[in-house]
Formats: C-alpha cells, sequence, structure tokens
C-alpha cells in the first residue's frame, strides 16, 4: 500500500468492470445478464482490485473482473476510469469464483452478487480524495487502525478441553484427519442430539485448522447466538483472532471484520449467512450450526440459501465442511443415506448425568384449558417455582392476540394492505400486521356495528406472559420475541439474565427455541403446536419437528431431569409419536417416504418465478406469458410447469403476488433451462416486479 502512482502501461487497456446498478439503466452494456461493463485505463489494474468510475454523472465503486482483448462497445464510448483503490489487496480468483458460482446459481448478475458481498464502507467512492498520488479515505485509514488494534497482544494459553466422550472423540477424530491431510473436500453431517456436545466437536476440528495455519468460517442462524459461541472461541483460542459478521453491526465494524478476514488476519470468522460469502484467504474449514435452519435461507435480493452456499465452498475450496444439528435437514440427511456426506452421530448428552428430557403430550381434546394452558402444565410450572427451577413456555407466535374480533358482527382486524389479519399488541394497544409492518390504534368501538366490546381471538407470547403473571406474581418472568427485543443488545442482555438465574419463567417464539445451554431450566412447555400440523407447505411437517425438537432440547441439559409438555389435539399423529421417542431417523423416513411418493425437494428440484403488481390480474398476465415460454421448451429440458397461481398471502402491502413453480428431477437440467428463460423473460419487458428464486423454502 504504497503512496505512489501505479505503474503506467504503455498503451490503454480495456477493463470489465463488475457494478452493482439496477437493470433497466443499461441496456447498451457490453454483457448486461452479467451487469459487467467496460472501462479504459492506462494503469495495472489487475482482477479482484477496487476502482472507481463514472456511471452517468455519478461515481461509482466498481470491481476488475478481468482484462479484455475486445470490447463490443465503439472506442469513444468507452470511458476511462477514474480511480485505482488499492488501499485494500485484491479479492482472490477463489473469492470470485465462488461468487460467479452464486451468481450463475441463483441466476442473478456478477455485480449484484458481487458488490453486496463486500462491506458498504468500501462500495462508497465518496469519500476518496487524490493525495500524493494515491487515492485515499479517511474512513479507511480509520479502519486499518482499528484493524490492528483487533490482533491479540501476547499469546497466551486458552482454557483446555474437557475429557470428550467416546462419541464426540471419534467424530473429531475423523474430521481432523481430513482437516490435517490437506487438499480434500469432505463433507460431514453431525446429527448430534440436544446437549451432545457438538461445539466440542467443532473446537477440536477448528483446533486441528488453526495449527496449520488455516481459517475457519463458523455459521450460526440467528445474530443472539454469536456472542455464546464467540466467548467459547475466545476463551479456548485466546491466541486466534475471531471476527464477527452479521447483519446487526454498524457500518464501521462490519468493515473492520470483514477485512480483518479478507487480509488474512482474523483466524475464525462467526457470522450470520452473509458470512458465508467473505473473504478468506487461508480458509481450511467450515462449520454450519443447525444447518437445517431456515434463516439461512435469504429471502430477498440474491436468495440463496447459506448451507448450500458453504457445500460449494467447501468443494472449490477442498476442504472439509462440517453441518452440525440434532433434526438435519431433509436435503441433507437424504445426501447422507446416498453417501455422499459422512454421518457422525453423537446420539447421548455429552454430561455424564444430562438425559434427553421425557416428552409428554397432553391431549387438549380431553384436558380442559383455562388461559390456553392445561392443568398439567400449570401444576408442573408451579412446581418448577417451588424448587427453584427455571420453565421455558414456548409459542411460536408474537403479540398478544392473532386477530380481535367482534362478536356481534363479522368485522375482524384485517390489515388495510394485505391479505392477512393484523395481531393485536397489548402493550402498545395497536393492531400490527406481522407482514408489511401497517398498524393502527385498535378502534374504540367496532367500525361495523358501534359494539364496544372487541374480542382478542387466539393467544401469543404477549398474552401467555399475561395469565403466567396473574398465576404466579412472584416468579420472574422475561417474554424474549422480537417485539421485546428490539432494542440493539436487549436479547442479549435477556438471555444473560435467563443464564444467571434471575428468571423463573421464560415466555418466547422460536427464538428462545435455539442453541442456548441453559443449566437449570427443566421444563419446557408447549403451548399449541397444532397450527403447523396441517399447513399447505410440504415442509411445515419438517420444520415443527425441529422446531419442538430444538426447544424440547432447552429443558433438562445439566445433571436435573428435564420435561417437556406438549399440548396438542392430535397426540396420535404420526410426527409427536417419533418426537416423544427422540426418533428423528424415524420421522426423516416417514417424510422422504411421503416426499419420494409425491416427487418432492429432495427428490426434485424447484425454481419459482414470482410477480406482483397493482391487480392479481395483471401478475397473472405476465406469468402466464413466462409459462407459455416455458411449456414450448419444457419437453426438451425435461421440466414440469405448473399452473400460475395467487400466493397464499396473496395480496402483501396493497401489491398482488402470484407464482408460477417450475420443477425437474435434475439440477443441470433445471439450471438449464432457467438460464435461457431468464433471457426469455428479461426480453418480455414488463414493467412490474419480479423474480425467479432457485430452491425455495416456501412454496
Ligand atoms: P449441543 O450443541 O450438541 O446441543 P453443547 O455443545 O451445547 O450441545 O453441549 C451441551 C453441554 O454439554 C454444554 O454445557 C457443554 O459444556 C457440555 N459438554 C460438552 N462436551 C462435554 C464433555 N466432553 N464433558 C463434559 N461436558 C461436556
Ligand atoms: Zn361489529
Ligand atoms: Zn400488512
Amino acid at each position: 500500500m504504497s503512496g505512489q502512482l501505479p505503474p503506467k502501461k504503455e498503451r490503454e487497456a480495456i477493463v470489465r468492470i463488475a457494478l452493482d446498478v439496477p437493470r433497466a439503466a443499461h441496456l447498451d452494456a457490453v454483457e448486461p445478464a452479467d451487469l459487467t461493463f467496460d472501462y479504459r485505463t492506462s494503469i495495472v489494474a489487475s482482477p479482484g482490485q477496487r476502482v472507481i468510475v463514472p456511471w452517468g454523472r455519478r461515481e461509482l465503486v466498481g470491481l476488475v473482473v478481468a482484462e479484455v482483448q475486445q470490447s463490443s462497445l465503439a472506442e469513444e464510448r468507452i470511458r476511462p476510469i477514474v480511480a485505482l483503490l488499492d488501499d485494500v489487496s485484491a479479492l482472490s480468483p477463489a473469492w470470485f469464483q465462488l461468487v460467479r458460482f452464486a451468481a450463475q446459481y441463483y441466476q442473478r448478475p456478477l455485480g449484484e452478487v458481487a458488490l453486496p458481498a463486500l462491506p458498504s464502507l468500501l462500495r462508497r467512492p465518496s469519500g476518496y480524495r487524490l493525495s500524493e498520488g494515491a487515492y485515499r479515505s479517511r474512513s479507511m485509514t480509520g479502519l486499518q487502525k482499528k484493524l490492528k488494534a483487533l490482533l491479540p497482544g501476547e499469546a497466551c494459553a486458552g482454557e483446555p478441553a474437557p475429557i470428550l466422550s467416546a462419541e464426540q472423540a471419534s467424530a473429531a477424530e475423523v474430521i481432523c484427519s481430513v482437516v490435517t491431510d490437506e487438499g480434500r473436500f469432505a463433507p460431514y453431517l453431525l446429527h448430534g442430539v440436544t446437549g451432545s456436545g457438538k461445539t466440542e466437536v467443532y473446537l477440536a476440528a477448528i483446533a486441528a485448522a488453526l495449527a496449520r495455519g488455516r481459517q475457519v468460517l463458523v455459521l450460526v442462524p440467528e445474530i443472539n447466538l454469536t456472542p455464546q459461541l464467540e466467548q467459547v472461541f475466545r476463551a479456548r483460542f485466546a491466541s486466534a483472532v475471531v471476527a464477527i459478521l452479521n447483519s446487526g453491526m454498524a457500518d464501521g465494524a462490519r468493515a473492520v471484520n470483514w477485512l480483518a478476514a479478507h487480509e488474512g488476519q482474523a483466524d475464525i470468522l462467526l457470522g450470520t449467512r452473509m458470512a458465508v460469502l467473505a473473504s478468506l484467504p487461508r480458509l481450511g474449514l467450515i462449520i454450519v450450526d443447525e444447518e437445517h435452519d431456515p434463516s439461512f435461507k435469504q429471502q430477498e435480493g440474491l436468495r440463496y440459501s447459506a448451507r448450500d452456499l458453504a457445500v460449494v465452498r467447501a468443494q472449490q475450496a477442498a476442504i472439509p465442511i462440517v453441518l452440525g444439528s440434532a433434526t438435519p435437514s431433509l436435503e441433507s440427511w437424504s445426501q447422507a443415506l446416498r453417501g455422499r456426506y459422512v454421518k457422525l452421530v453423537l446420539a447421548k448428552r455429552a454430561q455424564e448425568d444430562a438425559r434427553l428430557p421425557a416428552i409428554r403430550l397432553i391431549d387438549t381434546r380431553r384436558a380442559k384449558l383455562e388461559h390456553g394452558f392445561s392443568e398439567p402444565l400449570r401444576t408442573a410450572i408451579a412446581a418448577r417455582l417451588e424448587r427453584g427451577e427455571q420453565s421455558l413456555v414456548f409459542l411460536n407466535r408474537r403479540g398478544y392476540a392473532p386477530v380481535l374480533s367482534c362478536p356481534a358482527c363479522t368485522w375482524i382486524s384485517d390489515c388495510r394492505r394485505c391479505s392477512a389479519h393484523a395481531v393485536f399488541h397489548r402493550p402498545d394497544g395497536l393492531m400490527h400486521c406481522h407482514h408489511c409492518g401497517w398498524s393502527a390504534r385498535v378502534p374504540r368501538a367496532c367500525p361495523e356495528c358501534g359494539n364496544q366490546d372487541l374480542a382478542p381471538l387466539g393467544r401469543g407470547t404477549q398474552r401467555v406472559e399475561e395469565t403466567l403473571a396473574n398465576w404466579f406474581p412472584q416468579a420472574r418472568l422475561a417474554r424474549i420475541d422480537r417485539d421485546s427485543t428490539r432494542r440493539q443488545g436487549s436479547a442479549q442482555t435477556m438471555f444473560e439474565a435467563v443464564h444467571a438465574g434471575e428468571v423463573d419463567i421464560l415466555v418466547g417464539t422460536q427464538m428462545v427455541a435455539k442453541g442456548h445451554d441453559f443449566r437449570n431450566l427443566t421444563l419446557v412447555g408447549v403451548v399449541d403446536a397444532d397450527t403447523a400440523l396441517f399447513s399447505q407447505d410440504f415442509r411445515a411437517g419438517e420444520r415443527l419437528f425441529a422446531n419442538l425438537m430444538q426447544v424440547a432440547g432447552r429443558a433438562g441439559r445439566a445433571d436435573k431431569p428435564g420435561e417437556v409438555l406438549i399440548q396438542t389435539r392430535f397426540p396420535h399423529h404420526e410426527l409427536f409419536t417419533a418426537l416423544v421417542a427422540h426418533d428423528f431417523e424415524r420421522f426423516a423416513q416417514q417424510q422422504l417416504a411421503e416426499r419420494k411418493g409425491a416427487g418432492l425437494p429432495p427428490f426434485a428440484h424447484h425454481a419459482l418465478l414470482r410477480a406482483e403488481a397493482t391487480s392479481l390480474a395483471q401478475a397473472l398476465g405476465f406469468l402466464e406469458q413466462a409459462r407459455s415460454c416455458a411449456l414450448a421448451r419444457a419437453e426438451e429440458f425435461g421440466i414440469t410447469v405448473y399452473d400460475a397461481v395467487p400466493m397464499a398471502l396473496m395480496r402483501l402491502a396493497n401489491l398482488e403476488r402470484a407464482q408460477l413453480l417450475i420443477e425437474s428431477s435434475a439440477r443441470p437440467a433445471l439450471q438449464a433451462f432457467l438460464a435461457q428463460w431468464m433471457a426469455q423473460l428479461h426480453a418480455l419487458h414488463s414493467r412490474l416486479a419480479w423474480h425467479v428464486e432457485v430452491d425455495p423454502l416456501d412454496i
């Protein structure tokens, strides 16, 4: 990083540069599908370097993709780049390979994938000034200083590892042997029951990678799981540099941590899904914890699966990857069954006296419910209070009541902008739409008939909390859901309070179900498990099983036995019988048999075309056009084209939405079809918003 002028070329070269610009703006570009554009330069610009280029009357930061011999643009139309930015090392070919794969696989332009993968501070041309012959930005200079501060002082010894159980030791040994013997892609599925000590297996593998001077990428599904793991890493690997990446970080912090990974200083990068696209020059091992979690799927922009990209990344880099879960996704599970992933099993809880909790079903067709609670559940909570143990009451629905209704007429609290109910929230007295964010004051009287007694129907976490507060006024209650944790850091504080024993009863949504190792929690109560049971979504059962298994897994993790009470009207449902037996394998087998029979993933591959418009007819009209294009080539590519249909949540924020499903039994066929279909879709020049989603989770 010198302050000198970069070497000049004899002759000007043409370089192709990836930019993140809206598509419609560049109809005459060389490779519009890619969002790469040609510029000329007299200085040496190598692939992976950042540049500032003119764009209309603005300037943008772009990434050099390659030098090209010829451009399809007329010579006088090729503009010169403004500046080459050499304050950060160039992105490597390996990183480009990953980003290029993501762009191709998910059918997005390269520029739209590559640039957003960089922290925003590195994408902003505004701060840069020419000084001493080079472009420098003050904020970047500040970052470089902060980066130095991230490095640990003197090396010191970390905490020792516990003695591994036999299961842990043999799993760790298998993975470590590959970490050490470099240059091989090796995917592992670590199937470990809750509390089986998967973390120790990860730590053993990480230690092996660090010992070889390699970087480790650790992905977790949720931001609130990072602090706990970060502490573990810092304690165990005291001399390693741990960098963190997630969407909750401020721009500066994100840039520093990204740079630490990119410049090779960070040894461990711990992050949520976005971290999968970080630049890691010494990468030697990837770990995806809770690999089944739907949060690994990005639901907007580049709709990618971080878990799937992690596997691709491991393959490209020829390194091992560990996918860990107590309830693996059926996709990963079937890969293991087919021998593509090596399955490693931890069947017992790690701590000697810890047992899996006893799961009991409470038949709510028989048991009388009071405020949503059966007598056995209420009694069980009371018993925990008496013994000074913690209880967790799980309900995957936030708010006070999912809907307000008028008992005198047919009025219900609908969102004004969506085809959905607005949820009643008691603390602020508002009705909130959980889909679009619309909210309104609860009317004093029914807007239709004037009746003054509007009734809340059903219950959410706020109402459950209220009931418990009435019954157990002396208990210390905490509710953890997205509403109670909006302030930055508040989730962390609340979880710490639970860990510190300052909470007797914890009420929460799936936010509390994952990952946390509560030591004194011996009861988990599930208020209502049935909503997902008969959903149209073919993945609903898989998700419910995973959620219940996860939340059940919070009970009895230490020496005291745990108990799980699940209220359901369908105690004989096969999902519950497998759950009570802690039998994931049986559940997976049932599900896979059903999926196979119905020709659903993982036995088929999906892509969705979604369109939204002010009228449903418009959206469907576009999809019909797209459908005829698809039908014309269906046989050739071996794909099935379904009917264009309105989405389950048809109206969202005043837009009507519809979708078209494409299915194929082979991924390459689907990919080949999509590549040419995308060109056709763009050629339709439709003005409505549409996108294609590959491997959608919700269809
Ligand atoms: P999982 O992620 O598989 O649910 P954790 O990794 O959180 O489980 O481990 C569960 C508990 O068991 C933790 O408190 C952990 O410290 C403890 N533990 C893990 N391995 C061992 C071991 N070998 N000996 C003693 N305790 C262990
Ligand atoms: Zn009314
Ligand atoms: Zn809405």
